[in-house]
């Protein structure tokens, strides 16, 4: 099964494609943690992503498409994959489309989630990850159990992303309706896309995703 989670930052993709991958056993390719991943690796490719990222601009198509190209290749995508963050332009949705058919394979749904743009701002702002383990919390809507503990592995050493201050988030949410949301109308015409409620609860939200894999 092969599925794009859509929706603009914030909007709780990779918290909802994390339990897709616990659940049915495809893996989660978040191209914002890899180019995260290179950034800190200091390589090539990190170096030119840095700035733009730091812009809450989005990285140029070419660099993000081969990337994307190479992960799926990889062994652990033979069950499928969750697609968190990419495609984020039309020409990467393009180039999406020749990588399955070249591959013989076949997108099954995009999931669009909707949330309002104003709860988004305090939702990014909130969110903070393990640094051991990479377990995600939020200091209003998902605390760790034992303050400064993560409830994962027990790590006391936690991180927060650059790009989530204010003045970067709205540099985001515009690059999602400018850049990204095309992409609506772009899977609706190839009917793949369903919306689910993204303000709902994470669990809500999750079954609303369940079901609609089993349409
Ligand atoms: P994310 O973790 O998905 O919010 O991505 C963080 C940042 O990485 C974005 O603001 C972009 O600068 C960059 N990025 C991640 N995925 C893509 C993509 N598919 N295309 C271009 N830039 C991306």
């Amino acid at each position: 099964m092969n599925l794009i989670l859509l929706g603009p930052p914030g909007a709780g993709k990779g918290t909802q494609a994390k339990r897709l991958e616990e659940r049915h056993g495809i893996a989660q390719i978040s191209t914002g943690d890899m180019l995260r991943a290179e950034v800190k690796s200091g390589s090539e490719i990190g170096r030119q992503a840095k700035a733009i990222m730091e812009q809450g601009a989005l990285v140029p198509d070419d660099i993000i498409t081969t990337m994307l190209a190479k992960r799926v290749s990889q062994p652990d995508c033979a069950k499928g994959f969750i697609l968190d963050g990419f495609p984020r332009t039309t020409p990467q949705a393009e180039a999406l489309d020749r990588m399955l058919r070249e591959k013989g394979l076949q997108l099954d749904h995009v999931i669009e989630l909707q949330v309002d743009d104003d709860a988004l701002v305090e939702r990014i702002a909130g969110r903070f990850t393990c640094a051991k383990c990479g377990a995600g919390y939020h200091d209003t809507f998902k605390p760790t159990a034992k303050p400064g503990v993560c409830d994962a592995c027990g790590s006391t050493e936690f991180v927060r992303r650059a790009d989530d201050k204010a003045e970067t988030v709205a540099a985001r949410l515009e690059a999602y309706h400018r850049q990204t949301a095309p992409l609506l109308p772009y899977y609706q015409a190839q009917g793949k896309l369903s919306a689910v409620d993204g303000m709902a609860g994470m669990d809500e939200v999750a079954s609303q995703i369940e079901a609609v894999l089993a349409k």
